[in-house]
């Protein structure tokens, strides 16, 4: 057993009811050390070639990684695994709250679950037992209610960590996720419907063991130096200063090396939001389904959405657990109402520009609701955007949306829609599966309005501005993921300076130099892939990485942790590990990895007229067969070869 880790997995056949703890060997977590890779790992090897996502032979899984409870910051992320219902491929979904240490408090380094319940359940553990309970009446719950309820009737010694679904999971919407804290959601990916076919309600953790570590006093020195440069928070520019310096940015003919610093007084200022007016002016939010720019939504309008708008008074900071940083917030609700989650970035992006629609209580109003319904809202506002145009275009009408007028930011008629979605009513059910669902039902060319990559709506960073999303978006087994890697988040992990090889960006560059299809930019492409897999891996913050190696101990901490020292450039061949693993799994599913394509709006293709991305195309093909090289793949096919599988134990 690596130690960081508990040894074990709890897996449950919700079909028999049968649950046993498995023990998991040593060469399991020196490949692929815990959480996405554990999860990699064990899917491969168990879910069934050209499996139904939502049969009884796709499997669930929850993951926690390796430095969740060790006293490393930034390690309270956990991912919930399966393959996607959305896409076919790979799924993943992402979140933090406390359930991440709550599994292995469990004495599990994951749960997974597969078959079919004859009736809906739920799990509790607690680490003495582990058992599927009746949850019938939790089915139709709202996800905080569902909390609530479940929070009531487990109030031992322990505070239950809780994941279920919604309405949403349950009807087994596409783009439906998995929450947690009242209203925090593993969104992407569709595997709420996942969770929802197989009628599992939620997964309740109240367990409270230890987690052996080698050198916890080393770990916790190493999380305080940390500390000292999170809570550095010098004197801040206002909301309105950040939209200018966007638009400087745009104007700009050349830009200079990101430092993740400033990301991260972003952050603490206003979370996620903090980028609302900035990313529209400098053209990485994308507008109106991806064909507008910032003249369609110009800085007086997006105003509207500043992040003062959004950062209205804080009722209580939101922390993942070990967060130093806290990122979400509570807000205070519309009179009358509780209070709500601060929105963020992607969904006030979703639902505002790129709809047209400058109402901010509206974008509160939606966002609880696909809260509480367990909805992707980057999902939800991407469908919305797609169906507005369908219906400028006359692909649909009034008659087939119940009577909804679905022009562009008409904010009420996407109050409705939501609440149409979440139910699976009359229009509502044609677009709760997403946008190239949707697009196939409805015909007559409407697949050109939906902007997604193998069927994964578009996250809201436009590819035509980071060239580096557009690589991700096509090659990642999970496909259009912006969780991933960009030329931005490569300059700020900054993993040059700790590993031998690795091109290191130039300080200062023209923009222009972006859209070169170099070798390099393939290497630095597979370097974030790996990195990225590595933190996932370990259960670390994505935004904890932004501040780059040389701030976020993550090496020197799995060293300590482990008591087993490795070069970095080890940690991260288990990233590459993990890549091969996703991929190989892809395959095995019967998906092409060429056959994922990103649709041409995103590439520029045609370029737009206007705006910050005038004139600009990514030509993503021509680095893929050099990113699928970077893991010694087949170059032309992106197949990993047998030799490469054998060795990591696939
Ligand atoms: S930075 Fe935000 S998302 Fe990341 S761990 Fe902290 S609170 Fe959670």
């Amino acid at each position: 057993m690596e130690l960081g880790c508990t040894g074990k997995i709890l897996v449950v056949d919700l079909t028999t009811g049968r649950i046993r703890p498995q023990a998991v060997e040593n060469a399991v977590y020196e490949n692929f050390l815990s959480g996405l890779g554990l999860g990699a790992w064990y899917l491969y090897h168990n879910i069934a070639s050209h499996a139904d996502p939502l049969g009884p032979e796709n499997v669930l899984g929850f993951v926690a990684g390796v430095l969740t409870g060790s006293g490393s910051l930034f390690a309270g992320r956990w991912l919930v695994v399966g393959k996607s219902p959305l896409t076919g491929c790979w799924g993943e979904a992402n979140a933090g709250g406390a359930f991440a240490p709550a599994i292995k408090q469990c004495g599990f380094d994951a749960i997974f679950f597969s078959g079919i319940s004859p009736r809906p359940v739920y799990l509790f553990a607690d680490g003495n037992r582990a058992e599927l309970r009746d949850a019938a009446d939790l089915w139709g719950l709202d996800a905080g209610a569902a909390e609530a309820r479940l929070a009531e009737m487990h109030t031992g010694r322990k505070r239950p960590r809780i994941a279920c679904i919604g309405p949403a999971g349950e009807r087994q919407s596409l783009i439906a996720g998995v929450v947690h804290d009242g209203g925090r959601l593993a969104a992407r990916a569709g595997l709420g419907a996942v969770m929802g076919a197989k009628r599992l309600k939620a997964v309740v953790l109240a367990g409270s063991q230890r987690i052996k570590v080698y050198d916890r006093p080393g770990v916790v020195r190493l999380s305080r130096e940390l500390s000292a440069t999170v809570q550095n928070q010098p004197p801040f520019v206002s909301g309105k200063v950040a939209a200018y310096l966007g638009r400087l940015v745009r104007a700009l003919p050349a830009q200079m090396e990101t430092d993740g610093l400033l990301y991260k007084m972003i952050l603490r200022k206003w979370g996620t939001v903090g980028m609302n007016q900035m990313s529209i002016e400098m053209g990485d939010a994308p507008v109106q389904n991806w064909r507008g720019t910032h003249h369609d939504f110009d800085l007086d309008t997006s105003a509207a959405l500043a992040p003062d708008v959004f950062t209205r008074p804080v009722v209580a900071k939101y922390f993942c657990y070990s967060c130093p940083l806290g990122c979400g917030a509570l807000v205070e609700g519309a009179p009358g109402t509780p209070p709500a989650h601060r929105p963020e970035y992607e969904t006030a992006m979703a639902l505002g520009p790129l709809c047209l629609n400058a109402d901010a209580e509206s974008i509160f109003r939606m966002n609880e609701m696909l809260n509480q319904a367990g909805m992707d809202s980057i999902s939800a506002g991407a469908t919305i955007a797609f169906a507005m145009e369908c219906y400028e275009h006359g692909l649909i009408t009034r008659d087939d949306t119940d009577g909804l007028e679905l022009t562009w930011g008409n904010s009420t008629a996407m109050v409705t829609l939501i609440d149409k979605m979440i139910r699976r009513e009359g229009i509502g059910d044609l677009l709760a599966d997403g946008s190239r669902v949707a697009a196939r039902r409805i015909g007559a060319g409407s697949e050109r309005f939906a902007v997604h990559a193998g069927g994964q709506e578009l996250p809201m960073h436009d590819s035509r501005f980071d060239p580096g999303f557009a690589l991700h978006y096509a090659v990642e087994p999970a496909p259009g993921r912006h969780t991933v890697g960009s030329l931005l988040y490569y300059e700020m992990f900054q993993l040059w300076r700790q590993i031998e090889g690795l091109p290191g960006p130039s300080r200062f560059y023209l923009k222009r130099s972006k859209y070169d299809t170099d070798v390099e930019k393939a290497r630095m492409a597979a370097a974030c892939s790996q990195f990225v897999n590595l933190i996932n891996a370990a259960g670390l913050c994505l935004f904890g990485a932004f501040l780059g190696v040389h701030r976020l101990p993550v090496f020197q901490w799995l060293d300590a942790v482990s008591g087993q020292p490795r070069p970095p450039a080890d940690y991260l061949r288990i990233g590459a590990n993990i890549q091969t693993a996703r991929q190989a799994f892809n395959f095995r599913q019967g998906v092409d990895p060429l056959a994922i394509q990103v649709s041409d709006r995103a590439l520029g293709r045609p370029p737009q007229s206007r705006g910050a991305n005038k004139g600009r195309s990514v030509a993503v093909e021509k680095l893929v067969g050099e990113y699928f090289q970077q893991f010694g793949w087949d170059r032309r096919t992106g197949q990993p070869r047998k030799s490469i599988l054998e060795k990591i134990g696939l």
